[in-house]
């Protein structure tokens, strides 16, 4: 991070606390729940932890917030991992709520022993209607005067499985006229009979969040420990929680979650989405996850640079999509390989062309100075796009057309001569004459062309199949537009172009090679994608059409 940039209000505060000599390093977490896989939200969430781990030298665990068995699985800790790391980011330590399950317990024992826990036999909805509201205290029950003893045993007995789910739980004894409703004796524990993906069948008690959250903060000794806005209320708790079992000191900081136009960000809508088949998967190339986005061919850098735009606010808002895409556009336009392809091709026969064949070089990359060339080959049959050619040319029209003249990319400049027409009356051929002298690179004709186009040579062009998207929600706010989510998904966020043709090179290129292909797009090969059948994902169009749109 350079110096002369503020620091934002988190960094401020940990760099107080480093002044203040309260700590010798700060230790950050990112504590994701494994239910499902990550998003671009969560990528906020990492670039802020990890990064001040960076900035101020220290360290960030990596823990999941596995105390809920039946919406957790090892898929979902894998591709947390994976995306992470793809990221750019290296954890201190790979933690698991689920090893502290036993300290937890332990934990639960004490506050029972201090007479701050007890057994509650009552259904969710009485200990929903014994909590009063907001300006009413709680009534409670006859359950909370049961003896140390008595709560003991009854938890032990919870713990070895001698109720059914529901039948108790274990709550905090703190306040029921307490204004922060979270501070009404929140529940600790309830019994839930389901197999765990790391414990098994070895548990039928879980902690809940506020009894799982902070002490595992404490447990690992984290210092700053972040989340979002929602968790302002529960902060109370977490510091009861730590003061009452006199454990490490950590401290809960809030910010602003990322909210995103046309989209959404929960794991469980995303969830839905998959399930339900309007996308073929997480990692579907029009998903917000970062599987998603990496596969579509955004890079980690494009998606950090975001991130640090967006900067850390204590107020929710919502960021537009098109900023994103802008940061991608910006990498992928300094990194990408420049190649041509044509998506729905006419014939250009260059009738004065003799060679045969010749191999040309184009630049890779304008923007990068040891980009290198690669070679196109150029033969007498070209394919060339079907609106690069106008029968009746408008007056500003610079492509080709009776008589007009062009370049061909990194080739030469042609002048049309004459056209033929299908049994449809669509274009099929145009045929045009070549300058020798007005090679690129080499050019001495002295003609000057207004218009560029690029074009493949049909004999040594490949089949590639694009995939285009467009926006996968319909309206900005999804999550704020009335009813379903589902109603608002686009249907037309996938088109694919099968028939188009590439230059040769896209068989010799890396699979994890970015491209610009020239007036088209930027492209990223997808998973699926293999030498016989080459697919390619348009990671972003060139230019915010999308933004100019909106303003129409
Ligand atoms: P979801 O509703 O998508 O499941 P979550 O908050 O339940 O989100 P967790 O796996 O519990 O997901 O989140 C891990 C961390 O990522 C938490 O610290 C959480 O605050 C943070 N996080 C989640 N969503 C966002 C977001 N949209 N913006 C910023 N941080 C987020
Ligand atoms: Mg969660």
């Amino acid at each position: 991070m350079s110096e002369e940039k503020s620091l934002n209000f988190i960094e401020e505060i940990v760099a107080q606390d480093l002044a203040a000599g309260k700590y010798d390093a700060i230790l950050t977490r990112f504590p994701p729940e494994p239910n499902g896989y990550l998003h671009i939200g969560h990528a906020k969430s990492i670039c802020l932890n990890f990064g001040l781990a960076k900035h101020f030298g220290g360290g960030t665990n990596l823990r999941f917030d596995d105390t809920n068995p039946t919406t957790e699985e090892t898929e979902y800790v894998e591709s947390i991992k994976a995306d992470v790391k793809w990221l750019g980011f290296d954890w201190v330590k790979e933690c698991y709520a689920s090893d502290y399950f036993d300290t937890l317990y332990g934990f639960a024992i004490q506050l029972i022993e201090k007479g701050l826990a007890y057994v509650d036999d009552s259904s969710p909805e009485e200990i929903a209607l014994q909590k009063g509201t907001p300006t009413v205290a709680g009534t409670g029950n006859a359950y909370r005067n049961r003896s140390i003893e008595e709560n003991k045993t009854l938890f032990e007995a919870m713990k070895a499985g001698a109720f059914e789910d529901g039948a108790k739980v274990l709550r905090a004894k703190i306040d029921l006229g307490n204004p922060n409703m979270h501070l009404r004796d929140p529940l600790l524990y309830r019994i839930k009979k389901a197999h765990h993906h790391r414990t098994g069948d070895k548990w039928c008690i879980y902690p809940m969040y506020d009894f799982a959250h902070g002490q595992s903060d404490s447990i690992e000794n984290i210092t700053h420990s972040i989340c979002t806005l929602e968790f302002i209320p529960h902060r109370a708790l977490y510091d009861w929680g730590i003061e009452q079992l006199g454990i490490f000191p950590s401290k809960q900081y809030e910010f602003a979650r990322l909210n995103m136009t046309y989209t959404i960000m929960s794991k469980r809508k995303l969830l839905q989405l998959v399930q339900e088949n309007h996308v073929e998967s997480w990692d579907d190339p029009r998903m917000p996850t970062i599987s998603g986005m990496r596969r579509r061919g955004y890079t980690p850098e494009s998606i950090r640079d975001f991130c640090e735009r967006i900067g850390i606010a204590k107020r929710e808002n919502i960021i537009d999509f098109s900023l994103l895409e802008f940061c991608v556009r910006e990498h992928l336009n300094k990194i990408a390989q420049r190649r041509m392809v044509v998506t729905d091709p006419i014939q250009l026969i260059i009738s004065n062309y003799e060679l045969g064949e010749e191999i040309l070089h184009s630049e890779n990359n304008p923007e990068d100075p040891d980009g290198g060339v690669r070679a196109v080959p150029f033969s007498k049959e070209l394919w060339i796009e079907r609106d690069d050619f106008m029968e009746l040319p408008t007056k500003k029209y610079f492509r080709l057309g009776p008589d007009l003249m062009v370049r061909l990319k990194s080739a030469y400049i042609i002048k049309c001569d004459s056209f033929d027409k299908d049994e449809h009356g669509n274009i099929k051929t145009v045929y045009a004459s070549y300058f020798p002298e007005s090679k690129s690179g080499s050019d001495t004709s002295g003609i000057h062309v207004k218009g560029t186009l690029h074009w493949v040579s049909a004999k040594h062009a490949v089949p590639v199949t694009l995939n285009e998207y467009d926006r996968l929600f319909k309206v900005e706010d999804v999550a704020g537009a009335e009813g379903d989510f589902k109603d608002y998904i686009n249907p037309n966020s996938l088109t694919k172009v099968t028939t188009a043709w590439g230059e040769p090179a896209l068989l010799e290129d890396s699979k994890e090679a970015r491209f610009q292909f020239l007036r088209k797009g930027y492209f990223y090969q997808d998973t699926t994608s293999t030498q016989t059948a080459l697919v390619f994902n348009r990671t972003v169009t060139l230019k915010d059409t999308w933004a100019k749109e909106q303003k129409k």
